[in-house]
């Protein structure tokens, strides 16, 4: 549906504006590692597939990004096979689809090593509280989110985070998926 109604190009401005914490997380760590591991591709790359990034597009950002760091032909040899099969190119040819917030928030926790995740259940709340400062969060908002944080309500931090930084009183929707926050964002911004 979305398909080729995001360019490459403009991944790095999105991902200040309009992604969730989650998907910046992967993508700011791509960025800087050149790495990601399997459950950071997956999340990330799924996403970036469900906001409309053609396969062609796909490969050639995870290219130019994982090529930095193992080399292109390693890429190629080893990823680009999985970045095909995710949009049902190789093997059974399943048409995945991106995982919501219950699979993040449940499912294959972030080792030391990882980056995928949802910040607000998997990080601590001293470097949540750092990064939504990095971020430019507005400071009371900071306080409200790290408590419900810590009242272990993830997706409500969430969408204080997304009416923070899209200058509302209060989300408009509840956030469950990371592409529909996303998707809410772009219909705010446009
Ligand atoms: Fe991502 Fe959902 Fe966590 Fe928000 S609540 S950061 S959209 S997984």
């Amino acid at each position: 549906r979305n398909e080729g109604k995001v360019s490459i190009t403009d991944l790095e401005e999105l991902s200040k504006l309009s992604y969730p914490l989650c998907m910046r997380q992967t993508h700011v760590a791509l960025k800087e590692t050149h790495h990601l591991r399997h459950w950071g591709r997956m999340q990330y790359g799924l996403f970036l597939k469900a906001i409309g990034v053609t396969l062609e597009d796909s490969l050639k950002f995870w290219r130019q990004e994982m090529g930095k760091g193992i080399g292109i032909d390693k890429f190629d040899k080893q990823y680009s096979y999985n970045i095909r099969h995710n949009y049902g190119k190789e093997g059974k040819r399943t048409n995945y689809t991106p995982y919501s917030c219950m699979t993040i928030i449940t499912k294959n926790p972030p080792s030391a090593q990882d980056h995928h995740g949802c910040p607000f259940k998997h990080t601590s709340s001293d470097l949540l509280r750092q990064k939504l400062k990095t971020y430019k969060a507005p400071s009371d908002s900071i306080d409200e989110i790290i408590n419900l944080v810590k009242a272990q309500h993830f997706q409500i931090a969430c969408g204080k985070y997304f009416a923070a930084t899209h200058k509302m009183e209060e989300s408009s929707f509840q956030v469950t998926h990371p592409n529909h926050y996303f998707d809410e964002s772009q219909k705010i911004l446009k």
